[in-house]
């Protein structure tokens, strides 16, 4: 799956899963081990995007569509050939299956103009600097419509990497990064096997800038855990990191310590106190205040209390004024205002479409209504610890 705003890309696979693996409260990849692909092996992918791209457009000239892609001719291509795409919907094998799926990766591409591209998975950039190189020549050769290329990358790789192997990946077509920044403070970072410093995220991000590709830097509020002390650590160097930087993007993700991610047994056996919510607003509150420079700020993955995109320093006095408006609501109107956002608004909803619904969350979140409706003095709390109940069961 690729990040948010890269729903009209075509994914790319470079490598499996990541190389390092090993930040705290992180779990996408841990089932799984990481592999490197050669590039033959991702030339194969672009030669079948483009088998299946020029299968379409042929079909849809055939058909007087002029070459576009529409699901007449999508379903067409099906039927024409049942031993690629079996007997569908009924008789299917799982091969078949899988050519279904590149089949409707490609054409939905295609509909979007066929124009971005996601290198998946956590570390594009850790496939040496002349392989991607040409893996991006050879995307751009098959596919000259491709004008902005995404992946995401660990500012200690972009570190490694010299100034001139940037700038040829940017040469080559490499236009975005997504660096997980998440902290500028180096015990934060250590305490979370971030496997960077601060210096390291400052070495690998101004690389990156000055070579021309836009980076997109990662925070995240709630990591430094409920020490008032540390979060204000937590924000401060995370401050300097971004100033010293200058991203393009700086994007929020505030902290959700999933069921499945290793933070989570260190927050059972009491070595992690989580944050509360005015803290992560604070916190927030802090970042926005902090930032001198140009950029845009965004903050629309569901885990954040607010949802702002804009450019700072535009649009800072209208996410300030947002985030006072909701300090200065009374405990239990900002208790309403938490349950709305994250149960009404669509976060649980989400994660319970991907799994069967929890009758001991369901309950949590019927006793947190009920002291909310008896306007009780608990009912803020019980809230909380409901919210990071359902922010355990997944990130939409
Ligand atoms: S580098 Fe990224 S994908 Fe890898 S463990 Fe850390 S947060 Fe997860």
């Amino acid at each position: 799956m690729g990040p948010i705003g890269e729903g009209a890309a075509l994914m790319l696979r470079v490598n499996r899963n990541c190389p390092w693996n090993q930040c705290l409260f992180c779990s996408v990849y841990k089932q799984s081990r990481f592999s490197a692909r050669s590039v033959e092996e991702i030339k194969g992918d672009i030669d079948t995007a483009r088998r299946i791209g020029d299968l379409l457009e042929g079909k849809s000239r055939e058909m007087g569509l002029n070459g576009w892609i529409q699901q007449e001719v999508i379903e067409k291509v099906i039927r024409e050939q049942p031993e690629i795409f079996g007997d569908y919907p009924t008789r299917v094998t799982q091969e078949q299956r899988r050519a279904l799926r590149c089949l409707s990766n490609v054409a939905g591409w295609y509909m979007y103009g066929a124009r971005r591209v996601f290198l998946q998975d956590a570390n594009a950039l850790f496939l040496k600097a002349g392989d991607l190189v040409e893996v991006l020549r050879y995307l751009k050769g098959a596919f000259p419509t491709v004008d902005t290329v995404t992946c995401y990358a660990r500012a200690k790789t972009c570190a490694q990497r010299t100034p001139e192997e940037l700038k040829e990946l940017h040469e080559a077509g490499l236009s975005w990064c997504l660096v997980g920044i998440e902290s500028g403070c180096d015990r934060v970072l250590d305490s979370m096997k971030k496997g960077a410093t601060k210096g390291d995220h400052i070495s690998g991000g101004q690389k990156l800038m000055a070579s021309g590709i836009k980076m997109a830097a990662f925070v995240m509020p709630g990591l430094a855990g409920g020490d008032r002390e540390m979060s204000a650590r937590h924000i401060l160097d995370t401050l300097d990191v971004l100033n010293e930087i200058r991203p393009t993007e700086i994007r929020v993700r505030s902290l959700a310590v999933l069921e499945s991610a290793p933070l989570r047994g260190k927050w059972e056996a009491g070595e992690f106190l989580p944050p509360s919510e005015e803290q992560m607003v604070d916190e927030l509150k802090g970042l926005i205040e902090g930032v001198n420079f140009d950029c845009t700020f965004e903050t629309l993955q569901m885990t954040n209390l607010f949802t702002f995109k804009g450019q700072l320093p535009a649009r800072r006095n209208t996410f300030l004024d947002a985030i006072s408006d909701y300090q200065a609501l009374s405990p239990l109107e900002r208790a309403r205002y938490l349950l709305n956002r994250y149960i009404h608004g669509g976060y649980l909803d989400f994660v319970q479409s991907w799994d069967c619904p929890d009758p001991t969350l369901q309950k949590k979140i019927g006793e947190a209504e009920k002291s909310l409706e008896e306007e009780s003095p608990e009912a803020l709390g019980k809230v909380e610890r409901v919210l990071w109940a359902v922010k355990s069961k997944g990130i939409p």
